[in-house]
C-alpha cells in the first residue's frame, strides 16, 4: 500500500527537534510491507497542513501524521484532518474520562483547553493513549486513510504498538516475512558485488544491504499469500547467500557480534582473556555488556605503555625494539603472554594507532590483532585509512570480536 508520513510541527522546520518519528514509523511500516513513498514536514500552519495532506492523499492511500494533537492553540492536526476529510467533531466519552482520570491521579485541575483533546472526528477509530493525554485515531474516506499520532516519540511509539499496528494489518493483503543477516569484514559495496547474481533482477525475496560502522546488514524479505510461503522463500534465499558470503556472516537473526561471541564461548565452555593498548578496555566492555559474561571472561589487561606490555604480560622488550610496538610480532607476543598469565583458553590482543596521529612510517587506523588459542597463534592486520579516533576504536573492537568469532565458531 502506498504510504506517506506527514510530520507536523514548526520546531521540526527550525531544526530544534529531529524528525525521529518519521524514521521510526518508516522502519516499522517498511518491515510490515507498506511502501513508504514520501516524508513530508509542515509547520503548525492550518492552510499548509491541509495542502500537504491533500498532496499526500493524491499520491498515496495511507497517510500517517504525527504531532499537533496537544491542548494548545497551535495544535490543529486533528481539526484539519477532519476538515479535509469532511468529518464533524464529537466529544468522545472514553477520551474524556481517561483525561479526567489522568488529571485526578496527577492531583491537579484540568485546564479548560485540555478538553480539546477529548474531541475526535465522527466515524474515526480512536486509539486511546495510556502513555499521555492526547488520543490518536484513524479516519478513512473514499479509500484513503489518515492515522494521527501525538508528537512526543514515547507516546507515538506506545500507540503504534498498542492499537495502530493491529489496525494497519487489515491493509496487508500479503503476508510479510523477513530475516536480518549481520556480516563483518566486508564493505557494503563489496558485499553487494558478491551478491549481485542474487540481487540483480530479484523482486521477491528482496535483498537490501545497509552499512553500519564497519558492519554490514542484509535484510531478506518476502511477501507471499501465506507466512509459510514467505518464510520458505526467505530461507531458501538465505541458503544461496550463505554459499556466496558465508565467511562474513556471523548472525542470521540480527544478533550483535558480542552476543554471538559470548553465546558460543558459553556453549563451548571456553574462557577468554584480552590485552589492549589503543582500545583500552573496549573489548571486555563489549563482552560484559552481555549477561552472563562472568562465565566466559577471565582477565582483561590494559597494557597501554611498552613497560606494561613487558611487565604485565611478559612481552619480550627485544621484540618491541626490533619490530616496533605496533607490529604483528608484538600483537602475537601479547597474545602468548596474556594466555599464559591468565590461564584462559583464548587470548585476543590489540596494538595500533587509533589516530588522528601515528608514529613516522605508520598511519592512523593501522592496528594488529593477535590471538592465541590452544597451540594456535596468529594475527590480523588492519588498515582503516581513517584518522578518526572514535571510529577506529569501535571498529578495532569489532574486529577483535570477529577474530574471536572466527576461532570459536
Ligand atoms: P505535539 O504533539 O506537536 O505537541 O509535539 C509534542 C512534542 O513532541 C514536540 O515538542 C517535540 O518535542 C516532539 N515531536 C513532535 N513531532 C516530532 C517528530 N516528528 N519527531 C520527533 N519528535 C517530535
Ligand atoms: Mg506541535
Amino acid at each position: 500500500m502506498k504510504t506517506s508520513i506527514l510530520a507536523v510541527g514548526t520546531e521540526l522546520l527550525f531544526g530544534q527537534t529531529v524528525n525521529t518519528n518519521a524514521a521510526y514509523l518508516s522502519d516499522k511500516l517498511n518491515h510490515m510491507g507498506f511502501d513508504v513513498m514520501y516524508h513530508f514536514v509542515v509547520g503548525d500552519n492550518p492552510q499548509r497542513l491541509k495542502d500537504k495532506l491533500k498532496e499526500a492523499f493524491r499520491d498515496t492511500d495511507l497517510v500517517l501524521l504525527t504531532g499537533g494533537l496537544g491542548p494548545t492553540q497551535d495544535d490543529l492536526t486533528k481539526e484539519m484532518v477532519a476538515e479535509v476529510m469532511g468529518a464533524e467533531m464529537y466529544l468522545d466519552e472514553r477520551a474524556l474520562s481517561d483525561l479526567k482520570e489522568l488529571f485526578r491521579k496527577r492531583g491537579g485541575d484540568m485546564a479548560e483547553n485540555n478538553l480539546k483533546q477529548a474531541y475526535l472526528p465522527v466515524g474515526c477509530t480512536p486509539f486511546y493513549n495510556a502513555s499521555g493525554t492526547a488520543p490518536g485515531f484513524a479516519l478513512s474516506k473514499d479509500g484513503k486513510t489518515a492515522v494521527c499520532f501525538p508528537g512526543p516519540p514515547r507516546e507515538m511509539k506506545w500507540l503504534f504498538e498498542n492499537g495502530v499496528r493491529e489496525y494497519l494489518e487489515q491493509f496487508m493483503d500479503k503476508k510479510m516475512y523477513y530475516r536480518v543477516i549481520r556480516t563483518i569484514g566486508i564493505g557494503e559495496s563489496d558485499l553487494e558485488m558478491l551478491l549481485m547474481p542474487l540481487i540483480d533482477g530479484q523482486t521477491d525475496p528482496t535483498i537490501a544491504t545497509y552499512a553500519k560502522e564497519g558492519e554490514c546488514t542484509l535484510r531478506v524479505a518476502s511477501q507471499r499469500d501465506t507466512i509459510d510461503e514467505a518464510r520458505q522463500a526467505v530461507d531458501e534465499m538465505i541458503g544461496r547467500i550463505d554459499k556466496l558470503a558465508g565467511e562474513y556472516i556471523y548472525s542470521y537473526d540480527d544478533e550483535e557480534l558480542n552476543e554471538v561471541v559470548v553465546k558460543i564461548l558459553k556453549e563451548k565452555g571456553l574462557h577468554i582473556a584480552s590485552a589492549e593498548s589503543c582500545t583500552a578496555g573496549m573489548f571486555p566492555a563489549a563482552i560484559t555488556d552481555v549477561a552472563g559474561a562472568s562465565e566466559v571472561l577471565s582477565s582483561a589487561y590494559i597494557t597501554y605503555s611498552n613497560e606494561s606490555k613487558i611487565n604485565e604480560i611478559n612481552v619480550d622488550a627485544g621484540i618491541i625494539d626490533r619490530y616496533g610496538v605496533v607490529s604483528p610480532q608484538v600483537a602475537e607476543a601479547m597474545a602468548i603472554g596474556t594466555k599464559a598469565r591468565s590461564g584462559a583458553d583464548i587470548a585476543v590482543t590489540i596494538t595500533g594507532y587509533a589516530g588522528p596521529e601515528a608514529d613516522p612510517g605508520h598511519e592512523a587506523g593501522e592496528a594488529y590483532i593477535g590471538y592465541a588459542m590452544w597451540d594456535k597463534v596468529g594475527h590480523y592486520a588492519i588498515h582503516t585509512s581513517r584518522p578518526i579516533r572514535n571510529w577506529n576504536r569501535r571498529y578495532f573492537t569489532l574486529r577483535m570480536l570477529r577474530a574471536v568469532y572466527l576461532l570459536i565458531r
